[in-house]
Formats: structure tokens, sequence, C-alpha cells
């Protein structure tokens, strides 16, 4: 009877991997991200260069990259924002591209210029996309002009206190005022009535000004329950542009994301289809190619809102991964080195659930930083749980930067098992020495408006009042 089990020296022999698309590729960047990369070139056959801030100089980037650079002393603006450095680097090991992975570098289009004056490939889109999504007010201008549906608002910059309260006045409190260059949910600043109007909208334009070095604010109707409703975007340097679905990242703090999903539990496969439709449309009309992500505000009536686009790879891209099984940084190096998408939309399916947890170093309850060492640490695995961090046993967390320690990622055949893993994963997560948002995250786990999905970009605000009334909720 013929075996089920194929003998030894019945298989196949190996195919060839892929010409790998880059010989020898720069990461500026750190941290998770950093090595999120440096694996997908492991995979690749590219050899990596990390670079490093003088903090950094024990961190896995460092480690598991082929060749290291030590760029600058700590803060970020002498060492991961130092663009000579950077090149320089990059020069002096021959790496032909540079991955910039997110925040840092990756949106700034000056950069991105440096990079093509000295012949080395940008892992992105081209500085003139950059330029005109990278503006929020002129982002918003371009998605009009291609029939994207835009929250009523501004007509781009408003210069004066009295504009401001004319524009308000029309669309209705309350409003927001944004930072133009804004981003990290700074720069922001919700106006309830006119009263308070003048002091806010100076406040948001002097925080635009330190935090961004542009005091350009615009203004938008406030959505008092919407949720954050994204789309990832992979378009080619042919024209194809395809998206991989959406994310729900409504769970959010400080206007900051801490949890994201795909799929998400509020659209309808008729709202998804619209909403990723729009998306394509919105990353076509300015020629977008590379990754990028689409945001949008859903409210309750199921309209939605373009509300900015983000031309990089971002944090959450794990839960499109893992839902779709594209490999977006590999598909990221793929397309810089001037290959077609490797999938066209039809091949694009979203299958089961996931989950990311954004474990930061935080009071999980005052959510203020704690960096330090850490003293004990144990990941979780087993079905279902991808962990991409940077961290490991003695690591210490310094305060230079943001204060992601890991990101905890549950897949499932649905939302019921993925939530059932990313239970058991934060259960069996130790991470002493610093104090985390991982029970937080726990306790979010449990209750019964994330079970059914039924929550908006307030609901954390609501669930932290609750806790605070409850001392036995108290997440410490
Ligand atoms: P940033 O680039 O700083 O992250 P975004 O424009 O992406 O800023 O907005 C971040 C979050 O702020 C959104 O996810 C949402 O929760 C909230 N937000 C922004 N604009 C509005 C709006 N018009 N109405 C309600 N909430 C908003």
């Amino acid at each position: 009877m013929a075996s089920a089990i194929k003998r030894k020296g019945s298989q196949p022999a190996p195919t060839a991997p892929d010409e790998p698309p880059f010989k020898k590729i720069l990461i500026a960047n750190r941290g998770e991200i950093a090595l999120r990369v440096i694996l997908a070139c492991k995979e690749m056959g590219i050899q990596t260069v990390a670079v490093y801030s003088e903090a950094d100089r024990n961190a896995l980037h460092v480690r598991f990259a082929d060749e290291e650079v030590c760029i600058g002393p700590p803060p970020s603006s002498k060492s991961y924002l130092n663009i000579p450095q950077v090149i320089a680097a990059a020069e002096v090991t021959g790496a032909e591209a540079i991955h910039p992975g997110y925040g840092f570098l990756s949106e700034n289009p000056h950069f991105v210029e440096v990079c093509q004056a000295c012949g080395i490939t940008f892992i992105g889109p081209n500085a003139e996309i950059i330029r005109k999504m990278g503006n929020k007010a002129q982002a918003k201008a371009t998605m009009l002009a291609a029939g994207v549906p835009l929250m009523p608002g501004s007509e781009g910059i408003i210069e004066t206190v009295e504009e401001a309260l004319v524009v308000a006045e029309q669309i209705g409190y309350p409003v927001i005022v944004k930072a133009s260059a804004g981003g990290g949910g700074r720069g922001m600043r919700i106006v309830n009535n006119p009263e308070e109007l003048p002091d806010l909208y100076n406040t948001a334009r002097s925080e635009a000004k330190s935090a961004f070095g542009d005091d350009a604010v615009y203004m938008e109707k406030y959505l008092l329950e919407p949720r954050h409703i994204e789309v990832q975007i992979m378009g080619d340097l042919f024209g194809n542009v395809v998206h991989l679905g959406e994310r729900e990242c409504s769970i959010q703090r400080r206007h900051q994301k801490l949890i994201e999903e795909s799929p998400s539990a509020a659209l309808t496969p008729e709202l998804r289809q619209r909403i990723c439709a729009t998306a394509v449309k919105a990353a076509q009309a300015v020629g977008y190619y590379n990754a990028g992500t689409i945001e949008f505000l859903l409210d309750k009536r199921g309209d939605f809102f373009f509300m900015e686009m983000n031309t990089r790879v971002q944090v959450e891209h794990p839960v499109t991964e893992l839902v779709t099984g594209i490999d977006i940084v590999k598909e990221q190096l793929r397309i810089a080195a001037g290959q077609k998408l490797s999938f066209r939309q039809e091949d694009v399916i979203q299958k089961g659930h996931a989950i990311e947890c954004r474990i930061n170093a935080e009071d999980p309850f005052k959510f203020t930083p704690c960096p330090g060492r850490i003293s004990a640490l144990h990941f979780p695995g087993g079905p279902g749980i991808r962990v991409d961090t940077a961290m490991h046993q003695d690591a210490v967390i310094p305060p230079h930067y943001d204060s992601m320690v890991a990101k905890l990622i549950a897949f499932g055949a649905n939302r019921t098992e993925a939530i059932a893993r990313m239970r058991r994963a934060l259960d069996t997560l130790v991470i002493e020495g610093i104090k985390t948002t991982a029970p937080l995250h726990r306790r979010i786990m449990d209750h019964p408006d994330f079970i059914s999905g039924a929550f908006s970009t307030k609901w954390m605000e609501t669930f932290m009042e609750d806790l605070k009334r409850d001392p036995a909720g108290d997440p410490r």
C-alpha cells in the first residue's frame, strides 16, 4: 500500500531562492522596527547595516545586523535624525538602499532628496509624494480634488483667530484645531464653544511650532464618537495600487493608538469594499508607490472621512500581515528595487482575525513613561502569537526615545479566538523591573465592550474614568 508520507528522495528539489532585491541595505531606525527589517533581510539574503546612538550600543538591532555604525550621542536630533551621519554610514559601508522604518526620517522629504542625490535608494515613495501627503492641510486639498470624502472644515490653513471663529461657526462646534505638520497626536485642540477658541487656537499653534517647527494649523468638525479605520495600501512603480484591507485603531489614549486589529468589527462587507476602494483612489490620485496608509474616521451612520495619509510602514502593520499572509516589509524592498507588486488585488484575501497590543514602558494607570532596566523577561509564544520586539533580559530602556517595549500580536480563526489567545499571551508575559501597559491590556481583553466590538476613539477615556472610580479596577 502506498504510504501517505513521501519518502526521502521523493521530494522535488528545492527551487533556487529569488534573487535578493538588494545586496546590502542600511536601516535608519532602532528598536523593534529596525529588527523587523533586519529579519526580513535575513530571509531574503540581504546584508544589513545598523546605525545606532551611544544609548543603543548594546541594542539587539545592532547585534543582529551584519555591520553597525555609531552615528552620534543619544538625543535623536544628534543621531537618528542626523542626515549627514546616516548618509555617511551608508556610503562607508556601501549600502545601496535605506529603510527608514517609522518615525525619525521616514517622512522627511529632504532626507529622501539627499538619498537620491547620493545615489542611495530610499525604501519608500519619492519626496514629492511625501511633501504632498505630509502636509495635512495640503493633503486634504489634494483629496478633495480626487473626490475623496473629507471632514467639513477649513479650506487649508487658518491664519487668524478671527478666521478661526468664522470657520467654526460655519461648521458648528465642537471643532478640532490640528497642526498641519502634525503627528503622534500632538498639536491638536478640541474646541467646544467660541469663548474657548482664541486660547486653544493659540496653544495649538505654539505647540505645533515647538513640536514640528511649523505653526500652521487647520480646522475640522470634531466627531464625538468616531472609529479610526485605516487602510493599508501598496503600490509599485508601474502604477499598480492595491489595498490590503483595513485596520481598526479606535482604542487610543490621547490620540495615540494602543490596540489595533484587522478586520474591523464595525465594517459590513459593503462598507469595507467602499472604504478600501476609496483608499486606493486616494493613493492613485498622488501616484503612490511603496507601503502607505490612508486613515479615515467613521461616524455612526457609516459615513467615513479622510483624515491623513502616512507614507511609510505603520507600527501596526503586523495585524495586516497575519490576516493577509503578505510580508509588507519584504514587499517594500522589492518595490524599491523596481520590481512589480508580487500580488494582484484579487490575490489579497483577509482570513482570520489579528489583534495587536502595544506594550509600552509606562505606568499603566497614569501613562507616565517608566524607562529603566528589565530585570526579568519572558515573552509568550505558542499557536497564533507573534511578538515584535527588540527587548532582552537586562536591556535598558533609554529615556530618549518612544516607550514601546513590544508589540504583542495574536491571530485566530476569528475574533473570539484572537482575544482568547491575546488573554493567554498577556497572562504568560513576564516583564519585571519596569512598569508596562500589559495589565491594562489584560483588562481591556475582558471588557464586554471590547468583546462585543462596540467602541469608539472615546472609549478609553471612559474606561480610564471607570477604573479611577473603582479602586479594585486599578490595573496596578
Ligand atoms: P496624528 O497624525 O497626530 O496621529 P491624526 O490626524 O491621525 O493625528 O488624528 C489622531 C486621532 O485624533 C484620530 O485617530 C482620532 O482619534 C482623533 N481625531 C483627529 N481628528 C478628529 C476629528 N475631526 N474628530 C474626532 N476625532 C479626531
